[in-house]
């Protein structure tokens, strides 16, 4: 009963059929797909029944332009080192919070990444862009994150990509029981309407968010933390002072997403690029009216503590762990897990 879709990425694939496309980033696309049966690789999917397919083509398209060579070049290193780290972090106790990887294959023309299908895939993205959630469920949103940056960071490695769209719901699993309200239009300002609307209608719920796409993460040297990553002391000063701080940008694209959930759009805004930057640098945000209105001050000081421009004064993953709004309690947690 399986409708084989016709894809070019099919022909080189074994192991897996593709049956369509549910989402593209920058250099990727990605499929749902079947693990065929009896396939040498079926030991690795044994505990799914289907998988999500990430495409990266090899010589991508309009690689005909100055660096193309340069470009495929850069794209096998960085997609041996998503697969690495992806493979690294899939271990391990709180690695529940992160889409988990499969497998990895290799054709001539592209590289495939097996990875968990999480059925809302594109979702969240899409919500963000029309609503805002109640404080419940932002916390429900943030939680899991933070916890999928806990085990991260444990493990002396970085996202660096944490917006909405790497941010993937896993099956339906409760109901709010708030309701959530709608915002007809990604433009602040309109006004937003009240009314009901429930992530995954149909299913009537909205699920828990698994952090993914690890194309930007990195692996750094541990100069502070227990973790057995390699020996300090040899490490170079340029290094050290590089990465000093590079766990923190992950705590300021937390705090890029709680905003956004709160409010429905994000904090830093400009159509011109240089003027965005402008912003971002000097953490130039407001908590706009009338949007802001009624959120609690809790929720409010959270999002100041990680959108902090130090980033030595900013919330370190702990530190957003122990935040006091993070960790109120609300009915909807009790259902949770
Ligand atoms: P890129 O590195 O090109 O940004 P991503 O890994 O972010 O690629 O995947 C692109 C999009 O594909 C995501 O934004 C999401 O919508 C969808 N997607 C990726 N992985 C999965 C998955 N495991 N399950 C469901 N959808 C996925
Ligand atoms: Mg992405």
């Amino acid at each position: 009963e399986v409708p084989e879709g016709h894809f070019e990425e099919q022909e080189e694939l074994l192991n897996y059929t593709l049956i369509n496309q549910i989402g593209e980033g920058a250099f990727s696309r990605v499929f749902r797909g079947i693990p065929q049966k009896n396939s040498p690789k079926a030991y690795l999917t044994r505990n799914f029944t289907e998988v999500a397919v990430k495409v990266i083509q090899k010589d991508p398209k309009g690689g005909s332009d100055k660096k193309s060579e340069e470009t495929k070049k850069s794209t096998r290193e960085q997609v041996l080192r998503e697969v690495k780290i992806h493979k690294l972090i899939s271990c391990g106790s709180g690695s529940s919070n992160l889409v988990q990887f499969v497998d990895f294959q290799e054709s001539e023309n592209y590289f495939y990444i097996i990875q968990e299908l999480l059925s809302g895939g594109e979702i969240f993205g899409e919500i963000v862009k029309y609503t805002y959630l109640s404080e419940d469920l932002s916390r429900h949103i943030i939680k899991p994150l933070a916890l999928a940056v806990k085990h991260m960071h444990q493990m002396g490695v970085v996202h660096r990509d944490i917006k909405p769209e790497n941010l993937l719901f896993d099956q339906i699993k409760f109901v709010p029981s708030k309701k959530v309200k709608l915002r007809r239009s990604d433009d602040p300002t309109t006004k937003a309407d009240e009314g009901e609307f429930r992530p995954g209608v149909g299913g009537g719920g909205i699920g828990l968010v698994k952090l993914a796409d690890f194309g930007l993460s990195k692996q750094i040297h541990q100069t502070n933390t227990k973790t057995p990553c390699g020996t300090v002391g040899y490490t170079a000063p340029e290094v050290v002072r590089d990465e000093r701080y590079s766990m923190e940008v992950d705590m300021w694209g937390i705090g890029c997403v709680l905003y956004t959930v709160l409010c429905g759009f994000p904090p830093f805004y400009d159509e011109k690029i240089d003027i965005l930057t402008e912003k971002i640098a000097r953490g130039e945000y407001t908590f706009l009216q009338p949007w802001w209105d009624e959120i609690s001050d809790g929720a409010k000081n959270c999002v100041r503590k990680l959108l902090e421009v130090d980033p030595a004064k900013r919330y370190s993953i702990d530190d957003l762990l122990n935040d006091e709004w993070l960790n109120t309690y609300d009915s909807v947690r009790e259902l949770k897990r």
